[in-house]
């Protein structure tokens, strides 16, 4: 099975890890036969999309129509945020309570990542 990877921080979502999938595929219209591309899978972990959701728009047609897509899936329920909250409080659990050492957050982090 294909490793699916956050087009943005580059860390790997593993299967069933909650993420958010930006289906695309091309189509001609109007022309005879009509072809279709394959269909690519972007995917985004859930702090990447609420970071680029709440995030300035980004330049270029493709990245504008992404971002409204994702905007609309975050703005409308709060389990994308809430699931990024969660990844963001185990990240800041593997960093401790400041009284490990460094060596003891970096093993914790090997385990981990
Ligand atoms: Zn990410």
């Amino acid at each position: 099975m294909q490793s699916i990877i956050c087009l943005r921080c580059r860390r790997e979502i593993e299967v069933g890890e909650k993420s958010v999938a930006v289906y695309m595929f091309a189509q001609t219209v109007g022309v005879k036969p009509r072809q279709k591309s394959g269909a690519q899978r972007i995917c985004f972990c859930p702090q990447c999309a609420v970071s680029l959701a709440m995030g300035l728009p980004p330049e270029g047609a493709l990245n504008m129509a992404a971002w409204d897509m994702i905007r609309d899936l975050v703005s409308s329920e709060p389990s994308l945020n809430y699931a990024a909250w969660e990844g963001l409080r185990s990240v800041a659990g593997l960093l401790g309570s400041g009284e490990d050492s460094p060596a003891d957050i970096r093993a914790r982090i090997r385990r981990a990542g």
